[in-house]
């Protein structure tokens, strides 16, 4: 049997947690399949830990930590964009999808997970970082390459077109060094 990637690492959700187990590793960007399309590359590691614990009220919960560089791609101008991400997640363990509470409450933040015995901790990373990604990541304005074209569609007045010299000026700056 071929060596298994880091990928199809599973866990016990419920075991793990009672245990009060830990993981605390790297994964690459390139096992994310789902994420494929919202990057410029998928070059890079993550870094994780999952941490099982059980909360003040005993329930058998999940902390999850994702941190490190993305390479997203600005919705503006399509230009590969870098992207600090830091997630960070918990979940409770309940039996099954009836014992999910109707109304979650949005303000504790916390997340539901179905006890699995093999529960995909890429999968869990995945979600996790799905969920966290801006929905339209954009450079800042001045950083970005269609600033400049789409202040050329406006009708400039004097201040506009001030503003779009020390736009262009600035982008001159940055990108010599
Ligand atoms: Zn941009």
């Amino acid at each position: 049997m071929a060596a298994l990637p880091s990928n199809s690492v599973t866990i016990n959700n419920l075991d793990f947690a009672r245990k009060a187990l830990e993981i605390h590793d790297t994964i690459a960007v390139s096992q994310f399949l789902r994420l494929a399309d919202f990057l410029s590359t998928d070059k890079g590691a993550l870094e994780y830990r999952l941490a099982g614990y059980q909360d003040d009220s005993n329930k058998p919960s999940l902390k999850l930590e994702i941190s490190g560089k993305l390479h997203l791609l600005c919705q503006r101008c399509l230009g590969p964009m870098e992207y600090d991400l830091d997630a960070h997640a918990t979940f409770v363990i309940v039996r099954d999808e009836a014992s999910i509470p109707e109304t979650e409450d949005e303000a504790d933040e916390v997340d539901y997970l179905v006890a699995e015995t093999h529960m995909s901790v890429a999968d869990l990373i995945e979600d996790e970082i799905l969920l966290s990604l801006p929905l339209a990541p954009k450079h800042e304005i001045e950083a970005c390459d269609a600033a400049s074209k789409l202040n050329e569609l406006k009708k400039p007045g004097p201040f506009a077109e001030l503003q779009k010299l020390k736009l262009q000026g600035r982008k001159t700056d940055e990108s010599q060094d």
